[in-house]
């Protein structure tokens, strides 16, 4: 059954927690993404089904694109509202910590959850999780963190209270973070859950249009990203696309305008690693993809300040783009011997 395969003890412990409890923080990684926000809203429709007060926090807002989801307007940014935040965090008497494997994942938001006394609950799909929570729950198998949210609301039990809009959130993380059941897509498993969140009414035609909507400026930036700034590395086995401040600017750049762009280049078949590098105030966003086993969270942990997954990482690189392209340039090499073989 699904659920039945998390670790008994945690389960046992998350139940007692959620049943004494009655002012919740749930918080997630900077830069939100769908399955960070799904997570989150997940969780505070089921805990306020459960009659608690759940307040969300993120340490910056999330994007245009996922504000349709039922709950989102309800989420407090620490970017927006520090001291609010701050206060609610110190009152909070049970900490949901999603999508994220260490602290400083919630930039601004690290030194108020550092200090709370309450205990902590980490539910993540990401490596190697620091040990700061009473409660880890982490699966770097599972495809998101909300397909494993799924599995953990069955295990405690409360399957009968996920209703359309807890599914639908569910959902939004499950496809966000496998590209619509495109890759991370291959458990039996996620399936069942899918089936299962479809049968609670979730639309998911409608949910694919909300959030793989784009403006014009967006698909003219992408598009010029990959005409004007796309270059091959490794003898075409990996593509790199950089965008300056110029070219950000003279698209009306927002963020999030680039979401999905780093996939694009693993559509050339012989692209087996994809990196996407664009300047932020202060750093270098660097974003990678790959195939098979090139480990591209390795490549962000040794020389980009970042890390991940095997097949997604990223990280920020303090210094010029000049100098981020010629460490890129410099170390891949290194990495060569992961490559996947070519298909004939
Ligand atoms: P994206 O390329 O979509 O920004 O990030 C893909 C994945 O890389 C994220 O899910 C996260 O696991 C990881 N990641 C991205 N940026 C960073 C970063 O700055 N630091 C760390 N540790 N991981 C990152
Ligand atoms: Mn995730």
């Amino acid at each position: 059954m699904i659920g039945n395969d998390i670790d008994k003890k945690s389960i046992k412990t998350l139940a007692q927690l959620t049943d004494k409890c009655e002012t919740v923080v749930t918080t997630c990684h900077v830069k939100p993404d769908g399955d960070a926000i799904g997570s989150s809203l997940a969780l505070f429709h089921i805990l306020s089904a459960l009659g608690k007060t759940v307040h969300i926090i993120t340490p910056d807002s999330p994007p245009r694109s996922l504000r349709f989801l039922p709950g989102c307007k309800d989420i407090i940014a620490v970017s927006a509202q520090e001291d609010f935040c701050r206060s609610l965090i110190e009152k909070a008497d049970l900490i949901f910590c999603l999508d994220f494997n260490t602290l400083s994942r919630i930039d601004r938001a690290e030194p108020l959850i550092n200090e709370a006394k309450a205990p902590k609950v980490l539910i993540d799909h990401h490596l190697d999780p620091d040990s700061f929570a009473d409660v880890t729950i982490s699966r770097p198998a599972e495809s998101s963190t909300c397909a494993l949210l799924f599995k953990v609301i069955c295990a405690l039990g409360l399957r009968p209270i996920i209703d359309k809009k807890t599914a639908t959130c569910l959902m939004a993380g499950i496809m966000t973070d496998t590209g619509n059941l495109s890759y991370n897509a291959n458990d039996p498993d996620l399936y069942v859950i899918v089936s299962d969140l479809l049968r609670l009414g979730v639309n998911k035609v409608y949910l694919w249009e909300r959030l793989n909507t784009k403006s014009r400026n967006q698909l003219r930036l992408n598009a010029f990203a990959i005409d004007k700034r796309m270059e091959s590395l490794l003898g075409g086995r990996a593509s790199l696309i950089t965008l300056s401040d110029d070219d950000l600017n003279a698209y009306d750049y927002i963020k999030g305008d680039t979401e999905g762009l780093v996939n694009i280049p693993l559509s050339i078949p012989d692209v087996a690693v994809s990196v996407f590098m664009h300047q932020e105030p202060g750093f270098i966003k660097v974003s990678m993809r790959s195939k098979g086993e090139f480990p591209v969270n390795k490549i962000c942990a040794d020389h980009f300040g970042g890390g991940g997954h095997l097949n997604a990482a990223g990280g920020e690189f303090k210094g010029s783009m000049n100098e981020a392209v010629e460490t890129l340039r410099r170390v891949l090499p290194d990495y060569a011997g992961h490559l996947p073989l070519l298909e004939k």
